[in-house]
């Protein structure tokens, strides 16, 4: 009996046993969980290292991009900077070049210009100063028109008040290249020459308007022409006197050993006109002539080109008074 009860608990309890079963599943799971967590590991780095890559190669790119966004745009900020500086380099150039041109234009009388005016009918060469008084007026284009065709300078005497009422002719006379002289504001004689004063003054008055007109306040021609001339006639001794006066105030004067006649006449015709051309120039090789730029005396803007060819076929050299006042 003691035996089979032995047996029996033999077969039912066996401790053993138990124990075996209860570690292997232990062992088991702890594997199991080991595995996994290795694997979550594995997973973990893999996936992280490519995101850090991925970051790392993305971060690259984008820096490499924008330091060449930054480049491209100091590069061309340096173009533009260096294209500004070209253009405010040109606008100086251009300016300096314009203020030279413009003061090459304002007459400077000199001592050598004094001189020249003092032997202004006499040189060795043969030459011609055209001048033309009274204007501007509506005939002047037509005279400037001639002028240019043939490539001539000559010296125009403007009153004042004229001056005035034409002022782009003007310009225009200025801007060809000619000499703008000064032949005094009103052409009235019995107020020029009401005092020397007064002289100096209708210079001065007729000469403002001409830097108005030009907008050249630094302009002064220097050279005036009395309305009627120099010498002579009843006013001859306030002429003398006022001409004194001018030239202390650097102004100098001239008068013409030519001229067309055309003020001689109501209504000269051109061959009138062309015979006292040729009879006040003969055997003179240093020619100062006369004419006028009005209305009233058309007749020599119509004759001009003629009395061109005539000089030219004696061999004159044209020249303005830029050639003597310089
Ligand atoms: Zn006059």
């Amino acid at each position: 009996m003691k035996k089979n009860y032995n047996m029996y608990e033999f077969t039912y309890y066996n401790p053993n046993e138990y124990y075996s079963k209860t570690n292997k599943i232990k062992n088991s799971l702890i594997v199991i969980i080991i595995v996994l967590t290795l694997v979550a590991l594995l997973v973990y780095q893999i996936f992280f290292r490519k995101d850090k890559q991925i970051t790392t190669v993305s971060s690259v790119v984008t820096l490499e991009l924008e330091e060449q966004k930054k480049m491209e745009e100091e590069r061309k900020e340096e173009e533009a900077r260096l294209e500004a500086e070209r253009i405010e380099q040109e606008r100086i150039q251009k300016e300096e070049e314009e203020r030279k041109a413009r003061e090459a234009k304002l007459p400077k009388l000199t001592n050598e210009g004094i001189q020249n005016i003092e032997n202004i009918y006499h040189s060795e060469e043969k030459r011609v100063f055209l001048t033309f008084d009274d204007g501007p007026s509506n005939v002047t284009h037509q005279i400037l028109d001639t002028l240019k065709e043939n490539d001539i300078k000559a010296t125009f005497f403007v009153l004042g008040c004229n001056v005035k009422i034409f002022p782009e002719t003007t310009k225009r006379i200025y801007d060809d290249g000619h000499f703008i002289a000064n032949h005094g504001y009103t052409h009235v004689y019995s107020s020029i020459y009401s005092s020397k004063e007064a002289v100096l003054d209708e210079f001065n008055r007729c000469n403002d308007a001409v830097k108005q007109v030009l907008g050249e306040p630094e302009y002064n021609s220097h050279l005036f022409r009395f309305p009627g001339g120099l010498p002579g006639g009843k006013y001859a001794d306030l002429k003398k006197e006022a001409k004194q006066l001018l030239n202390e105030n650097g102004i100098v004067n001239i008068d013409w050993n030519a001229l067309s006649g055309d003020a001689e006449k109501q209504h000269p015709t051109p061959e009138y006109l062309m015979e006292r051309i040729r009879t006040t120039s003969e055997g003179k090789n240093s020619v100062v002539c006369l004419m006028h730029d009005a209305a009233a005396k058309k007749t020599t803007a119509d004759t001009l080109q003629e009395i061109i060819n005539y000089y030219k076929e004696q061999g004159y050299v044209f020249k303005s008074f830029y050639d003597i006042i310089k």
